[in-house]
């Protein structure tokens, strides 16, 4: 079982965009209205543990949110043999380079003129093109592997959307390149993003709806704490 789990995959671009490998043959929206805000890290965080982690998350503090680390003992992964999961919020994300990411996201905000932006906005998406090349390396490599489960996390959609989701030429090129991602996998595979963008002038905010995709099954707008009894019962 393949988990393509691509951060803030807005259901209207795949379809605008037409990407035919992100939509299989079954796709459509999760519904997330249980979460009272669309959270990155609660969301991650009560997909793999199959229930919602909201109240739990919220309740160690703001700051805190970005440390969460569930064990593997507490997560649908548990149940396969030789699991490989690369870059997973509330996993076993590259903390640092996402700390990066917000300190940029930061500072563009906090600055006064347009040529510091500007300056500013190119450093931030470099930093998330260039880890995106890194993690799509590393996925591309463990497909050669003998893993029973293998999860991608792809954070580049969400990073460079909330800066430039108005760019619709650089959103184009990010959801073709994922498409290609999804292209070159030959084995079953599950698309599913925490929640959707949506367009706030040249920014993006996060819509409140995820997206789902698979060959196999038509789901009627899953939760994403579905997911993980879904993918058990497969496995079996
Ligand atoms: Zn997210």
């Amino acid at each position: 079982m393949i988990i393509l789990a691509i951060d803030a995959l807005e259901y209207s671009l795949v379809e605008k965009f037409d990407c035919n490998n992100l939509k299989q043959e079954y796709y459509g929206k999760t519904d997330i209205s249980e979460f009272s805000e669309p959270r990155t890290m609660v969301l991650w965080s009560s997909f793999m543990t199959g229930k919602n982690m909201e109240r739990e998350i919220l309740a160690k503090g703001d700051k805190e949110m970005w440390n969460t680390k569930i064990e593997l003992k507490d997560t649908f992964f548990n149940g396969f043999k030789n699991p490989r999961i690369i870059d997973l919020p509330g996993f076993n994300y590259v903390k640092e380079h996402h700390e990066q990411e917000r300190v940029l996201l930061k500072n563009y905000f906090d600055a006064k003129t347009d040529e510091e932006k500007d300056k500013i906005r190119k450093a931030y998406n470099n930093l998330a093109f260039e880890h995106h090349r890194r993690i799509k390396q590393e996925f591309s490599a463990a497909l050669n592997d003998d893993h029973d489960l293998l999860l991608g996390y792809f954070s580049v959609a969400d990073v460079v959307g909330h800066l430039n989701f108005g760019n619709r030429t650089m959103m184009k090129m990010i959801y073709r390149d994922l498409d290609e991602i999804a292209g070159s996998i030959k084995d079953t595979y599950i698309v599913l993003s925490d929640h959707g963008m949506e367009k706030l002038g040249m920014f993006g905010d996060h819509s409140g709806y995820g997206f789902w995709s698979t060959d196999f099954n038509e789901l009627e707008n899953p939760r994403i704490t579905d997911f993980a009894g879904l993918i058990k019962e497969i496995q079996v």
